[in-house]
């Protein structure tokens, strides 16, 4: 099938229904990273932005899109990235979040569980035994990134969250009753300044468009998945969305845009935000006596 400028097409996007040829994707790819950078108003001049960094495709992807856009746009640029002790995995994704550092020449800082906390999430999840590997790993990781991103003097942390990632949390906001998540998806909590504020340029972009740039660009990915990820309830609600998709090409899309027509009226109704205090135990905002990254870690020292 052809592109509409007459060479040969490598994509098919079923959304809009049209095949695009390597440079008409790419360039078509590159434009929405752009795009959504600029209507979402996430990067200006003078930033400096820690890009979470897993060493997967959607941060991997992100990190080259970031250098490219740093030679329009003058903003510095670091790496982070979580090291949460996952025996098989971590340690390959890290090779690869390595490397990509090195092809760039971006600062990259690692920072792990053990260090932070003085166990693995592997040590935790034996330990607590609960099947819910993902909330601990999330909590943890959360703060570990907002922290050192922090510590680094970082302005936004830029993430690699992508479309379908984005549907999936509105569907599962949904599916938990906890529409005050939803509000709280551009900005950190409050505007607390402990809290570094997140941008995800690649929320407008489908995951198998990351995987198709990042094979065109010839930027290497690691496609290990966590063996956690199968516990997930997100690996429930990504069936559902990805089956719905096939069946019901740009269902992703509808999803994230109905979401963000109704984002306003959401940070409207629940603009207060949790009442926040000090964690009795580490001293960290959080809105109960002792803070989710404590109580997680309860009991679970070696
Ligand atoms: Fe952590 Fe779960 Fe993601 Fe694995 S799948 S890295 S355990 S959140």
């Amino acid at each position: 099938m052809k592109c509409f400028c007459g060479k040969e097409g490598v994509v098919f996007l079923h959304y809009a229904s049209r095949h695009l040829c390597e440079s008409h994707f790419i360039r078509m790819f590159d434009k929405r990273f752009r795009k959504t950078v600029r209507m979402r108003n996430m990067l200006k001049k003078g930033d400096r932005v820690a890009i979470a960094l897993s060493g997967g495709k959607d941060s991997c992807v992100l990190l080259h899109s970031l250098a490219e856009l740093q030679k329009d746009l003058p903003f510095e640029l670091v790496a982070l990235t979580i090291d949460e002790g996952i025996k098989g995995y971590r340690p390959k994704t890290l090779v690869a979040a390595k490397r990509e550092c090195e092809k760039l020449d971006i600062e990259h800082v690692i920072v792990s569980f053990k260090d932070e906390t003085g166990s693995t999430l592997d040590s935790i999840v034996r330990k607590k035994g609960d099947g819910l590997p993902c909330s601990h790993c999330g909590v943890l990781r959360r703060r570990l990134l907002n922290n050192s991103a922090r510590e680094l003097k970082a302005n936004k942390l830029a993430t690699g969250h992508n479309l379908d990632d984005l549907a999936q949390t509105v569907l599962m906001n949904i599916m938990r009753n906890e529409p005050s998540r939803l509000a709280r998806f551009n900005d950190p909590p409050t505007k607390n300044k402990s809290f570094v504020p997140r941008i995800r340029p690649l929320m407008l972009t489908p995951e198998k468009e990351i995987a198709i740039y990042a094979m065109l660009k010839g930027i290497e990915i690691e496609r290990l998945e966590c063996p956690y990820a199968r516990f997930a309830f997100r690996g429930q609600v990504r069936k559902m969305l990805n089956e719905t998709e096939e069946n019901y090409p740009g269902t992703k899309f509808k999803v994230v845009n109905s979401f963000l027509d109704i984002e306003d009226a959401l940070q409207k109704k629940y603009a207060k935000g949790p009442k926040l205090s000090n964690c009795s135990s580490c001293g960290e905002p959080c809105s109960e006596k002792i803070c989710m990254f404590c109580r997680t870690l309860r009991f679970t020292k070696n």
